[in-house]
């Protein structure tokens, strides 16, 4: 939890420079601009196939983890687990251990009991704050923010989404807890097509706990279980399952159990491990005396690996090779032509720009596939078409008119060709001029 949360507070204010024209926020997503940025790649409305690929990259990892040692994202690093682990911490330092909290619950009202539960629910609104609330610093610029919410001068815009944030953390966390895992989060219908028998599952060691029962300081352990019964596995549970009935969809592997059960083991003097990270096969084997070493290259480990490097390779290469320049035509749609007095024939198109560099640019815009044309472009100032400049991250928009004498053809294909003010040419843009009706 110290981890993540370390994280997720440190990653929104780490800066990393892209010049004067560009936030200097390593991580940020910057909706004004429509821009997503992380570190040295910054990723626009048109690349979204980056985001797909990431995403894609991310459900595979996870497959992988999960194949290898179960489901430890559910249990250790999904912001649900992590967030309702403190709004738990927070229930049981206020009202106490579950008999205490049950026992407040069905008490009278009283002060205490109004003081126990308000105090609960004010600090869970205010965790609620620090967690679901802090994802707007990966929307704005972190420091700024930070600044602003200490001066209670917050835009309202931004402070709708920190009420609504913390609002869901606190019902997620809050009241939904366990709900959220067994019947909203997709992820724990399908696990179990990664597991296999060599997977790290949470296992109750029942070989060695059963017959179960309840046990007095002095009586002997012959002929009975190490396990007393005294189901403090189920009670620290979050998804409030009984381990000891076998692997469960509900299990998140959070590894709770293990940690109750084993306090009781140690003051009973017992062995620790009697419900323990093991794999099916080791459980098997075990039963027969031999103990069966952690496998962890196995024909899924492989396949999982080979489809991540090939998935992360070809992001890569889209990366390294993206363009960082390119030009979108939209002919006009009414008039789609119009016939000069000269007899020659015009049309026009809206041009857009994308300079994706973080320096401002100045671009050549030349056409061809027709005999003849000439290219104008409507502006403010002295626009023409072999310097038109385009801020850094920025899209330029360009009215451009091409007129050319009345082809023997009514439609003809013509190309756009970019070229940048240090000569690299871009992608070429296929359009049309048309010179009458079909
Ligand atoms: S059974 Fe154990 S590991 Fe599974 S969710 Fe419950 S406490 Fe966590
Ligand atoms: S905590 Fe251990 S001893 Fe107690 S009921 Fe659970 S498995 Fe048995």
């Amino acid at each position: 939890m110290v981890v993540l949360l370390g994280i997720y507070y440190l990653a929104p204010f780490m800066r990393w420079d892209r010049g004067p024209h560009a936030p200097d926020q390593a991580i940020l997503i910057d909706m004004t601009s429509s821009r997503a940025y992380f570190f040295f790649i910054d990723i626009w409305p048109q690349e979204i196939y980056y985001l797909t690929g990431i995403l894609i990259l991310a459900a595979i990892a996870l497959f992988l983890a999960t194949s290898l040692f179960g489901r430890v994202w559910c249990g250790y690093a999904c912001p649900q687990t992590v967030w309702t682990d403190l709004f738990v911490w927070v229930e049981r330092i206020v009202q106490g251990d579950r008999a205490k909290r049950q026992k407040l619950y069905k008490a009278a009202w009283s002060i205490e009991k109004l003081w126990k539960l308000g105090l609960t629910h004010f600090l869970w609104l205010v965790i609620g704050l620090l967690t679901g609330g802090a994802w707007v610093f990966y929307f704005n610029d972190a420091p700024t923010l930070l600044e602003q919410i200490i001066h209670f001068d917050v835009p309202w815009s931004v402070m709708g989404w920190i009420i609504a944030l913390t609002g869901s953390t606190y019902v997620m966390a809050g009241f939904a807890r366990e709900q959220v895992c067994t019947y909203m989060c997709p992820y724990a219908r399908f696990q179990s097509a990664m597991f296999d028998k060599d997977t790290l599952i949470i296992g109750y060691d029942a070989e060695r706990g059963e017959a179960r029962g309840k046990h007095k300081k002095g009586d002997s352990w012959e002929g009975r279980g190490h396990c007393v019964d005294c189901t403090a596995c189920v009670q620290v549970c979050p998804t409030g399952i009984d381990i000891r009935d076998g692997l469960q969809m509900e299990c998140i592997a959070c590894g709770l159990c293990i940690d109750a059960c084993n306090d009781v083991m140690h003051k009973l003097e017992l062995p620790a491990d009697l419900i323990r990270y093991a794999t099916t096969s080791s459980q098997d084997t075990r039963k027969t005396g031999t103990a069966l070493p952690f496998k962890i290259w196995r024909p899924r480990t492989f396949y999982y690996a080979a489809i991540i490097a090939v998935v992360g390779a070809a992001i890569l290469y889209g990366l390294l090779n993206r363009s960082l320049a390119e030009v979108h035509v939209l002919h006009d749609r009414n008039p789609l032509f119009v016939q000069l007095s000269d007899g020659s024939v015009r049309n026009g198109y809206d041009i857009r720009i994308l300079n994706k560099t973080l320096e401002d640019k100045t671009y050549n815009l030349e056409v061809s596939g027709l005999n003849g044309l000439e290219m104008r472009v409507q502006g403010a100032g002295n626009l023409q078409a072999g310097a038109l400049p385009v801020f850094a991250g920025s899209i330029g928009h360009f009215r451009v008119f091409l007129s050319a004498p009345k082809p023997g053809e009514t439609r003809a294909n013509i190309v756009f060709t970019l070229t940048d003010d240090q000569g690299v040419q871009y992608e070429n843009y296929e359009s049309v001029f048309v010179s009458g009706m079909p």
